[in-house]
């Protein structure tokens, strides 16, 4: 019997069944829809795994994109793989207890509590055992996007090495709020060799009061680097500047987003750079001198590479995690190769980068900056909004088995690992 939203289960004491918002294929499209609470099965672990009662659940924009079925359907993915599961319960960010433990696990044990980090791989991938970074291995994924059972359910299946102390002084719902955009954002600042972040440089963050910019913009300044965000009103500008940006730019009073005029344009190429000229100027402006952006942190993609390649220092790298606006994105090679620029893809992060981001975050020199805290109902809306940019503010939380704003019953029954 599935015990209640809001409660756990005796410590070890697994359920047959629990309760989880689950996505199926028929309901694809508007995320407030094709979110639905069901009973379904809690699943026997695999060697490697580990089961962990969630009592705080992060949402990502990846379960936009799951709810919507695009780019990719991840139940028929997983199907073809051999998976029996019809429907998805997503989730790529938890703070929780483990309540199981799979053959074969070490270091991870029964009532840990633990924040899950979204890096999943095969331990057997000839890549991962040659001691290759595994985030660029065949079989790497995004847990809770490409595998099912994440923190959207009342047990997350995750792989043991996923499993990271949570920060004692964090509640449940700070707790599930960073990880996922904190992690890919320090990968996106250290992970790619010859580009990693500098004390001294500017960096460039789109979307400043999202989630991803706002882990950014705070691990810019611990690093003693200039983030410089850009947002789209003066209430997210400020929010930035309260994570320790040294200004903003509001990409509104500018006008030359998306595909530029081709080449052969002289006209529309002259507008264009016209205008992207006068937004380099701005960030100049809130730097102090004319120092460009050494990194700039992509994630909206067809509507503002052509700017970020433009802006981009020369010797400097674009780093890019998404495609939010498109993924048709134009590059002018101009200024890609004259300028010996370089635009780098990233995706997650591995163990090392994740567990670095995670002493920061435990030793508070990171702030989960956590945005809404939401009944465990209103999933669907959470992605809703989230897929409108309605209410960019930091990192919303679903309370799962956390029953109220606070520690929680949980703290009872778990314990900090150390
Ligand atoms: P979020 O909290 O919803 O923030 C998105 C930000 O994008 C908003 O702050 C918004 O800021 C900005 N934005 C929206 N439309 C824009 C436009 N036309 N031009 C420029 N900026 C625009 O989302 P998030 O959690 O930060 O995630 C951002 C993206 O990164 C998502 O697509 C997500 O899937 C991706 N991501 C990828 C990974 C990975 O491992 N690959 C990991 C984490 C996130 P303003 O409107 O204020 O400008």
């Amino acid at each position: 019997m599935a015990v209640s939203i809001g409660e756990l289960p005796p410590l070890g004491e697994v359920p047959e069944t629990m309760f989880a918002q689950t996505v199926r294929a028929g309901r694809f499209g508007d995320p407030r829809t094709a979110f639905g609470v069901e009973q379904v099965p809690v699943p026997a672990l695999a060697p490697g795994q580990v089961l962990v009662a969630v009592m705080a659940a992060g949402i990502n924009y990846n379960n936009v994109w799951a709810a919507r079925g695009i780019p990719i359907d991840v139940i028929a993915e997983r199907q073809r793989r051999g998976e029996p599961w019809d429907f998805h319960v997503g989730g790529s960010d938890a703070a929780g207890i483990v309540y199981a433990v799979g053959a074969g696990v070490t270091g991870v044990s029964l009532g840990d509590q633990v924040v899950v980090h979204h890096g999943w791989w095969d331990q057997d991938d000839p890549w991962v055992t040659a001691g290759r970074d595994p985030m660029l291995a065949p079989s790497a994924k995004i847990w809770g996007y490409n595998t099912n059972f994440g923190s959207f359910g009342q047990f997350a299946v995750v792989q043991a090495h996923q499993c990271m102390p949570k920060a004692p002084h964090l509640t449940w719902e700070q707790a599930a709020a960073p990880t996922l955009v904190g992690t890919t954002a320090y990968r996106m600042l250290h992970g790619w060799a010859g580009h990693t972040l500098e004390s001294g440089d500017v960096v460039l963050i789109w979307g400043g009061s999202g989630g991803l910019g706002v882990q950014a913009i705070q691990l810019v300044k611990a690093a003693g680097g200039v983030p410089v965000a850009v947002v789209s009103d003066g209430a997210r500008g400020e929010y930035c500047l309260k994570y320790g940006a040294k200004g903003y730019l509001n990409r509104k009073e500018f006008t030359h987003w998306g595909i530029p005029p081709h080449w052969t344009d002289a006209g529309g190429q002259r507008s264009w750079s016209k205008e992207a000229r006068r937004f380099r100027d701005a960030l100049y402006e809130v730097v102090g001198e004319r120092q460009a952006p050494r990194l700039v942190i992509e994630h909206p993609g067809e509507a503002t590479i052509p700017t970020s390649v433009f802006i981009c220092a020369p010797g400097g790298m674009v780093v890019i995690c998404a495609g939010t606006t498109g993924y048709s994105a134009t590059v002018d090679l101009r200024y890609q190769w004259v300028f010996q620029k370089r635009l780098q893809g990233s995706h997650g992060s591995n163990d090392e980068q994740a567990y670095a981001y995670n002493d920061l975050v435990r030793q508070g020199a990171i702030d989960p900056a956590l945005g809404e805290v939401l009944p465990f109902a209103d999933i669907g809306r959470a992605h809703y909004e989230m897929g409108e940019g309605i209410e960019v503010f930091g990192n919303r939380v679903a309370l799962v088995g956390a029953p109220h704003a606070g520690l929680g019953r949980a703290d009872e029954i778990g314990r900090t690992a150390q």
